[in-house]
């Protein structure tokens, strides 16, 4: 029994095992797909988030040159724009962080003038100048062919500019204006330094007197209009803060000069992460670079540890409990097995057993019999038989009470079955009546073991009721003999001695 319970056991560990291993497998695999898609979608928002960017980008500085372009076509169509028409024009284009200037170009021979008109016109406060590039101190104009004199100048700051500064004399602004000439086209620089200090990206677009009959001429450049606007204002301004803090965007120069350059960083830094995205904006005849990472924000924002964490719990925490009751319904099954095996070996015995003395009973003797009969005849080994009967039994129950009779039952199996071997099995076959079987036994041994126990039964005294004798019928199987016969001969040989005198042993006849 405990070898079944011990298999029973191995087979509910390893079936708790496939069970758990079932279910960590199970959210395991999940968790991969979730993992995966969750990726994809991070993926995703993060297309979106610098598509939308990019587009917002875009259309910053394509309207910055767009508006330069509506300025220039206003002194292309215009003679002689006053300052008062330049900031009514203007006005509504300029932006914060943004600067619209009108530089005519201006002949040497032209300048006094030109300076007397402009006076003329109502420009005040109007000097020829320039600013040393060193000391950034106003100094005399120098003599040069033609001058490209800023004379309207409308901004957002507080930064005073006196109309008659020649930008030649400015740091960068030859080459860019030079390059608008020759190219009629506007262009765009790299960041340079505005007025007011700050790094800003110029618009230059030259205004040519347009005609329709006459090729355009160089001589005919009127002059410039210049947008200027502060850079982080182009990159940044229009864009929701929450977008900002999203993406750390960088702008870089892409030509062989500057190799790279990075002319604009956002404040946000990036997070470390394997996303990024890098797109190129053309606008006029500059292109750049920019390349967008991710923030912390974002990550942050589009994560799903948590969602993670909670499933690989609810995975974890399911598996074991199943785990549990499976583990439960199977120990529990055992125990209900286990019980039934008991209470069945508990019937049986029952049902083998005689009640008042613990040996066995009748119908279990007739049972053993034929077993062991069948055995002695397929071994070739003897079987004996010892039937015996209390003598004057009566007698003892009526002098001595029921009870007492009772009693000397029982003592006289407990000295039997102590005075036996193991092998050889004591049945009561009826009220004071017994049969000893005495498997791979001789008829003498039989004899003499019959013998030792008719001296012990006779000599030990009873409690309360003193000496007690049996009578002894012996017999051994004899081969062809049927098993009534065999029993029947034992019983004779038993009222033999009966008749006899009693407390004796008889051997039974041998036909
Ligand atoms: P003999 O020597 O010829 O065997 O005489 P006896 O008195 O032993 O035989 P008898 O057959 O006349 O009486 C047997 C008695 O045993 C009768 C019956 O009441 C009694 N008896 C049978 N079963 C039990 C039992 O379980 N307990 C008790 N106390 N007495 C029993
Ligand atoms: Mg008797
Ligand atoms: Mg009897």
């Amino acid at each position: 029994m405990s070898i079944r319970q011990n298999a029973l056991k191995a087979s509910d560990v390893t079936l708790c095992g496939m069970v758990l291993l079932a279910g960590v497998a199970i959210t395991f695999l999940v968790l991969i797909l979730f993992l995966g898609s969750e990726q994809r979608t991070v993926s995703v928002a993060f297309q979106l988030e610098i598509d939308e960017r990019f587009s917002r980008l875009q259309r910053r500085f394509n309207t910055q040159e767009l508006k330069l372009d509506v300025v220039r076509r206003f002194f292309v169509n215009a003679d002689d724009v006053t300052e008062k028409e330049f900031i009514g024009f203007v006005t509504p284009l300029v932006g914060e962080d943004e600067a619209y200037s009108w530089v005519p170009r201006i002949l040497e021979k032209d300048l006094q003038a030109f300076r007397a008109k402009a006076l003329l016109n109502g420009t005040s406060d109007f000097s020829y100048h320039e600013i040393n590039p060193v000391t950034g101190e106003r100094v005399p104009l120098t003599r040069r062919p033609e001058h490209w004199i800023l004379l309207y100048l409308l901004k957002r700051d507080d930064v005073t500019i006196i109309p008659g500064m020649d930008v030649m004399s400015r740091p960068g602004r030859q080459a860019l204006m030079s390059k608008a000439r020759e190219t009629r086209q506007i262009v765009v620089s790299e960041p340079l330094k505005m007025t007011n200090g700050q790094a800003g990206i110029f618009f230059v677009a030259p205004v040519f007197q347009e005609s329709s009959e006459v090729p355009l001429n160089d001589d005919d450049l009127q002059g410039f209009v210049v947008s200027t606007v502060r850079l982080a204002s182009l990159m940044e301004q229009g864009i929701p803060l929450p977008s900002l803090q999203r993406l750390n965007v960088t702008l870089s120069l892409i030509d062989p000069q500057h190799q790279g350059e990075i002319i604009y960083q956002s404040e946000v830094t990036a997070a470390p992460s394997a996303l990024y995205a890098q797109r190129l904006l053309k606008v006029a005849d500059q292109n750049y670079l920019v390349q967008f990472r991710p923030s912390s924000t974002f990550l942050v924002a589009n994560s799903y540890t948590l969602s993670i964490s909670l499933f690989f719990v609810f995975g974890m925490g399911l598996t074991l409990l199943l785990t549990l009751m499976v583990y439960l319904l199977i120990t529990q099954r055992a125990r209900a097995l286990s019980l039934v095996d008991e209470r069945t070996r508990d019937l049986h015995l029952l049902n083998i057993t005689d009640h008042l003395t613990g040996v066995y009973n009748r119908r279990h003797f007739e049972e053993l019999m034929e077993r062991l009969l069948v055995e002695a005849i397929a071994q070739h080994r003897p079987l004996s038989l010892i039937t015996f009967d209390v003598d004057h039994f009566k007698q003892i129950n009526d002098r001595w009470g029921h009870q007492c009779g009772d009693n000397v039952l029982k003592s006289l199996c407990t000295q039997i079955c102590s005075a036996t071997r193991k092998t050889d099995l004591l049945c009561r076959t009826g009220g004071e009546e017994f049969a000893l079987i005495c498997p791979d036994t001789e008829l003498n041994d039989t004899r003499l073991l019959a013998e030792k126990l008719r001296t012990l039964i006779s000599t030990v005294p009873f409690e309360d009721i003193g000496q007690v004798t049996c009578s002894f019928g012996v017999a051994t199987w004899i081969p062809l003999e049927s098993f009534d016969s065999f029993i029947r001969r034992a019983d004779t040989a038993m009222y033999s001695a009966k008749s006899n005198g009693r407390d004796q042993v008889k051997l039974a006849d041998m036909n």
